[in-house]
């Protein structure tokens, strides 16, 4: 079988390149009826955090990508990572190593004067005896990595990358004070968890044949590796605050469904011909590494309104409801009841053609559940002039004398007030707009007045009257 994870460090929030670097394991796992796996990598104890954690696993249930298996904490599996080494070390695959931080200063500088390879001397150790050892120093255990030859990636999406082994020093696999080296539980870690695929940012490119090396001094098969590039700014500068390097939750906050952000995701370093919507069942189906680009890809948040957008209007008005009530409530300042409730789901459909985002949907949702005086755009000042405001008065009279209060009867009586005016239909039905919505742009403002009923569209424009 199939298994990938996702392995974020809890240093921050989910930002939004770890989300598409889950979001491709989790769809290769899928496609190949395989594992996805969750790993906290939270050996850093200074850096990590419990906050942090929580706002991935909620980052994660948000965005819709569910693990498989327990969560696994890299920390609590030093002791397992500290034995591998303390074995290859009994193998003879590693060794002691008690080099002081100034020696190995010193033997950079001399390999530079040298002209040698930076690592020069730092595997001293490497063939000499032990029982030379100082006193009373803790030494550190580090890889007896080969010398000659090279180390070879076969890389999915990068294609064959290949290191001389004279670049890479004997890495420390355990530090004088026991705890493993990060790269020491990666491997270990990927190697007990059954990992069959990475999938991760290039910048991890790097570690990647020291990697190699160790699955080797191990014995372990390495997995595959497929390293994604980075996802950069609209100007095409790495990724910032500025740019949209935000956490996963502020997408949410600024009104992306989930789905929408997956398929923007997913879009964004990954294609299949020219395929832009992409729904998750699609992208299950299809997912693959070769697909995956090789050059940075740029973030574009006109792009990824538009595909929300698109996947609104999709969405079904009951789940839309759900999505905007806490922005609702919050505008409000009270809770929906059920005739808010009930409203709403008439009004809905009409809304979500305009909108781009859940946030924008709230907003432009707001006049509906409105009792009292209307707030009203200047948009919407602006058309009620004095004569707007008498011509909604003699509108009024119309009105109130409409028996059938449905979208084309308001639409035909309004109509015949027109004609009587000597005014095209937009000129009448702009201050009814202004009248009902308190803004300049809204649906079809006979859908509007057929949904608010006879009474509140007759408050509402006598309101607007007065
Ligand atoms: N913990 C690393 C990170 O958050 C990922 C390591 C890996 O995927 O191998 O960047």
């Amino acid at each position: 079988t199939v298994v990938t994870r996702f392995a974020p460090s809890p240093t921050g929030y989910l930002h939004i390149g770890g989300a598409r670097t889950a979001l491709y394991n989790w769809l290769y796992a899928r496609h190949h009826g395989g594992v996805f796996r969750l790993r906290i990598e939270d050996t850093d104890r200074a850096r990590s955090n419990d906050d942090a954690v929580r706002a991935i696993i909620e980052g994660l249930t948000w965005f819709g990508l569910e693990w498989d298996g327990e969560i696994v904490s890299q920390f609590e599996r030093r002791e397992r990572h500290a034995a591998v080494a303390r074995q290859l070390l009994a193998e003879g695959k590693a060794y002691h190593c008690w080099l002081s931080p100034a020696e190995l200063e010193a033997g950079r500088e001399r390999a530079k004067a040298e002209g040698k390879p930076w690592n020069f001397y730092n595997s001293h150790w490497r063939d000499r005896d032990p029982a030379e050892a100082p006193k009373g120093v803790d030494p550190v255990i580090r890889l007896r990595a080969p010398r000659t030859g090279e180390t070879v990636v076969e890389d999915k999406v990068q294609g064959q990358v290949t290191v001389q082994n004279d670049q890479l020093d004997d890495m420390v696999l355990l530090r004088a004070d026991g705890t493993p080296v990060y790269m020491l539980s990666v491997v270990v870690d990927d190697i007990d968890m059954g990992i069959t695929q990475v999938i991760r940012g290039d910048d991890h490119l790097t570690n990647t044949f020291r990697q190699v090396q160790l699955y080797n001094a191990i014995g372990a098969v390495p997995p595959g590796f497929a390293h994604i590039p980075l996802i950069h700014g609209p100007d095409g500068a790495k990724l910032s605050k500025r740019h949209g390097a935000l956490g996963i939750e502020a997408y949410r906050d600024l009104g992306y469904l989930p789905a929408a952000l997956r398929n923007y995701l997913l879009r964004l370093g990954w294609g299949k011909g020219d395929e832009e919507i992409i729904p998750t069942d699609k992208a299950i189906e299809w997912f693959d590494l070769d697909g995956v680009g090789r050059s940075p890809s740029r973030l574009d948040f006109a792009k990824l309104e538009n595909l929300n957008g698109i996947y609104m209007r999709e969405t079904p008005d009951s789940e839309l409801l759900e999505r905007v009530t806490p922005n609702l409530e919050t505008a409000l300042g009270r809770s929906l009841d059920d005739a808010d409730r009930a409203i709403l789901l008439l009004g809905l459909n009409g809304l979500k053609q305009r909108a781009k985002t859940l946030v924008e949907l709230a907003d432009s949702a707001l006049f509906y559940l409105r009792s009292g005086p209307l707030p009203m755009n200047d948009g919407a000042l602006k058309i009620l002039s004095a004569d707007a405001k008498a011509l909604l008065g003699r509108m009024l009279a119309a009105l109130s004398g409409l028996n059938d209060w449905t979208e084309a009867a308001l639409e035909a009586e309004v109509g015949r007030l027109a004609e009587a005016e000597g005014l095209k239909l937009g000129k009448v039905a702009q201050p009814l707009r202004a009248a009902l919505t308190g803004s300049n742009v809204s649906p079809g403002i006979f859908e509007v007045a057929a949904i608010l009923g006879r009474d509140e569209t007759l408050r509402r424009i006598r309101d607007a009257v007065e």
